[in-house]
């Protein structure tokens, strides 16, 4: 059966992404640096609006979930217990001739696939980065740039049930740069050596982790149906018994249909009492729970839902291109959700004519006090609206000549293109209700459905 593929083309998001400001190569002064990207001005944007749609309905809109924020750089002791040091590598050959690295269970044959030369035994090769901590560089100063965030939210189990009293079940969310010096590194901003996390640790009473482990599933794959993304293009994996790590009760992946085939977005993992329990070993400090009801005193079980934020930005630009033959010409449009696209509302003067810009800028200094705005008024009004629609946003007014008259305003939508009049004061206050989340109406490109639960895939 023939690999499935996004009909979307990298090459092309690639290309927009650079061209309107979204994600440049890292440091492309100097030829750029392998697989590191930066994020530009829409692109910044973006990305803070995927992590606060995640941040909104995991920590802020929930009672039994709290955030935190911990450092990159933790106790090297973290890693021992995590399983890191010992057990987060990939078995490597190195070609003796030319001297490239590969991964030995991605080679077939003992021969470099670049050179044909001679490949040395394999090796395990851990994928933390590592440096040093102070003026020494030796073995005791030894520290690790943290390869997920999750550690953080163990650590400090205690610290945050004690001071936010919380009882079970409750869960620790952090978002944050983690590091893994992956080998094979490509497809864009999918796989990177450096990338963003949004992860959830939910700990559980034993025994109650099944139904947590499905509800957490479900809450999840809803998550990126509900900001636009479309059920075709999402699926949910099972881990099958050889892939889950040792101590996992059970593991399901978010896919997405990448123009390079099915790829995880986030993984969801009954890690039983894995986590709580290694450290309490490392630390000697007990991290078990007393369960005042029941009289009982136990280590929880934790559910960990965790998330790419890169990797979801992404399926969220691929997921709303468009190529669209609109009025005989090819318009390219990102049908984002407006929760999540960069500018909401961008205003336009009809053109750059004196008698339009004392009202044009007074309209746009009332809409930027509660929207993220942009004013344009070089060349055409088409070509704006072109510019308009390459970026995703949802709403472009129009001020003309007839509206120093009327005191009226054109408010084009993205979507439908259609275009109505509306007084000046009324337009705050329409947007507000157009652009609150599920009142959006766009194109059939996105789910304005409510999705109350995920049918048929557990
Ligand atoms: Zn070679």
């Amino acid at each position: 059966m023939p690999e499935e593929k996004s009909k979307v083309d990298m090459e092309k998001i690639v290309s927009l992404c650079k061209r309107r400001g979204f994600i440049f190569p890292s440091s492309e002064i100097y030829g750029g640096l392998g697989s590191c990207w930066d994020y530009g001005p829409l692109g910044v944007e973006l990305k803070r609006n995927v992590k606060d749609a995640w941040w909104r309905a995991i920590v802020h809109q929930r009672d039994d979930v709290v955030g935190i924020d911990t450092s990159i750089i933790m106790h090297p002791q973290t890693w021992m217990a995590s399983g890191h040091v010992d057990g987060f590598s990939d078995p490597m050959v190195d070609c003796k001739a030319c001297r490239q690295r590969w991964r030995a269970d991605h080679i077939s044959g003992d021969k470099c696939p670049g050179c044909g030369g001679e490949l040395t035994e394999p090796r395990q090769f851990n994928l933390m980065f590592k440096t040093f901590m102070g003026p020494v560089e030796d073995d005791a100063s030894v520290v690790y740039l943290r390869p997920e965030t999750a550690q953080g939210m163990f650590v400090n189990f205690e610290n945050v049930m004690t001071t936010s009293r919380k009882k079970l079940p409750f869960g620790i969310a952090q978002i944050g740069k983690s590091f893994r010096n992956e080998i094979t590194t490509g497809n864009f901003i999918f796989r990177t050596r450096e990338f963003e996390q949004m992860e959830l640790e939910y700990f559980v009473k034993p025994g109650t982790d099944e139904e947590w482990f499905n509800y957490w599933v479900n809450e999840r794959f809803n998550w990126y149906l509900k900001r636009g993304m479309r059920k075709e293009n999402l699926r949910l994996r099972e881990h099958s018994k050889d892939e889950l790590a040792h101590y996992a009760k059970g593991c399901y992946d978010v896919e997405y249909l990448f123009p390079m085939g099915w790829s995880e977005l986030e993984g969801i993992a009954n890690r039983a009492d894995f986590d709580l329990t290694q450290h309490a070993r490392h630390s000697g400090r007990s991290l078990d729970y007393f369960d005042e009801e029941t009289g009982q005193r136990y280590t929880p079980y934790v559910i960990e839902p965790s998330a790419g934020v890169d990797r979801s930005l992404l399926a969220f630009i691929v997921d709303s291109y468009a190529e669209e033959l609109a009025q005989g010409e090819t318009r390219v449009v990102l049908h984002l959700h407006p929760d999540l696209a960069p500018v909401k509302v961008a205003v336009l003067p009809l053109s750059r004519n004196e008698k339009l810009v004392p009202l044009s800028r007074e309209v746009h200094a009332e809409l930027r006090r509660c929207f993220v705005t942009q004013y344009d008024d070089a060349q055409s009004i088409g070509r704006r609206y072109r510019r308009q629609d390459e970026i995703g946003t949802p709403f472009c007014i129009t001020i003309d000549f007839q509206s120093l008259e009327d005191n009226r305003v054109t408010i084009r939508e993205r979507d439908s293109m259609e275009q109505i009049r509306l007084p000046i004061k009324e337009v705050v206050e329409t947007l507000q209700a157009k652009l609150s989340g599920e009142n959006f109406v766009t194109q059939p490109l996105w789910t304005a459905k409510p999705i109350s639960a995920v049918e048929g895939q557990l």
